[in-house]
């Protein structure tokens, strides 16, 4: 199966822009058991997960999320020499995914936003002078694929209603903005540090290590999180994630929305100062170091 929710085109190797509807766009489609094709795209997969993929089935699966991502996933490079994305692990010596079976997927109602879509795909796109971003879409037509033959026409609209992407879109907003914020500010930004690219990682994927991470001593003296929130945040996993984006677009673009500690502003002013004044720079200085040092 093609990667059909790629953050910005599902088509990145490819030199030719695929042709971009709206959603009242009329497409012709039906997957459905018995189909000639049947499983043919769940046998050689190359799916990119969002964080609410990856929360959805580990919730489903009853596991943390590191052993999710552990069992079942790979991280790529999501941008070259950027942020890191993770894709589906398939079985072992094979090219499958590993929730196929022969009557279909084993995770149906918790499948990822890729598998949602497929044969659309979601192409987010954000200006450089927009904050939000705009969706459009494109038509994957892959030759194994018979569900482009059978007559049932409807608008995109009407097929992301019925696979239910709505949530899992608006769930992700906040992650798609991360990567077309850091995509679109090139060389401004340049290249993360280490230490940024496993905050990112850390707050996009794996929730249940960042609840470990919010929950520290550390944390908690540099943030101002009253008690409602701090409860929130660790008894319920989407808030988390959601708090996760605030917390990345705080940390690595400067879009403050999570109040610090007055007292832990004045002591990391004091010292930056200190620093300065002996003249330690043996690199860069790097925000994530003054969240990441808590780990
Ligand atoms: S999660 Fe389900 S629909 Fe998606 S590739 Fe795997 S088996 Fe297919
Ligand atoms: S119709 Fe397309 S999406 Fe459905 S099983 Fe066949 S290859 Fe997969």
């Amino acid at each position: 199966m093609a990667d059909s929710a790629h953050t910005q085109s599902p088509f990145p190797s490819s030199p030719v822009m695929p042709t971009l509807y709206d959603g009242d766009k009329t497409i012709q489609f039906s997957c459905h058991k018995g189909i000639g094709c049947w499983n043919a795209c769940c046998a050689n997969i190359d799916i990119t997960l969002t964080p609410y993929d990856v929360l959805r089935l580990k919730t489903r699966l009853g596991i943390s999320s590191s052993d999710f991502l552990r069992q079942y996933t790979v991280p790529f490079e999501l941008e070259k020499d950027g942020i890191a994305g993770v894709k589906f692990k398939p079985v072992e010596d094979g090219t499958a995914c590993q929730f196929m079976r022969p009557e279909g997927c084993s995770v149906y109602e918790d499948r990822p936003t890729a598998c949602r879509y497929y044969p659309v795909a979601l192409i987010a796109m954000r200006k450089q002078d927009e904050y939000t971003d705009r969706s459009s879409y494109a038509l994957v037509k892959e030759p194994h694929c018979k569900g482009h033959e059978v007559d049932r026409p409807l608008t995109i609209d009407a097929y992301r209603k019925e696979q239910g992407v709505a949530e899992y879109d608006e769930q992700s907003r906040g992650w798609r903005q991360l990567i077309l914020k850091k995509m679109s500010s090139g060389p401004t930004i340049g290249k993360p540090s280490l230490r940024s690219r496993q905050l990112y990682f850390m707050a996009c994927y794996d929730v249940d290590l960042f609840r470990e991470f919010v929950r520290s001593e550390g944390f908690q003296n540099s943030f101002d999180l009253d008690d409602a929130t701090n409860q929130r945040l660790m008894e319920d996993d989407l808030e988390l994630m959601q708090f996760g984006f605030r917390f990345l677009k705080q940390v690595l673009f400067g879009e403050v929305s999570i109040a610090a500690r007055e007292d832990a502003v004045r002591a990391r002013e004091q010292r930056l100062r200190e620093l300065q004044e002996m003249q330690i720079k043996r690199r860069p200085y790097d925000p994530a170091d003054e969240v990441l040092e808590f780990i």
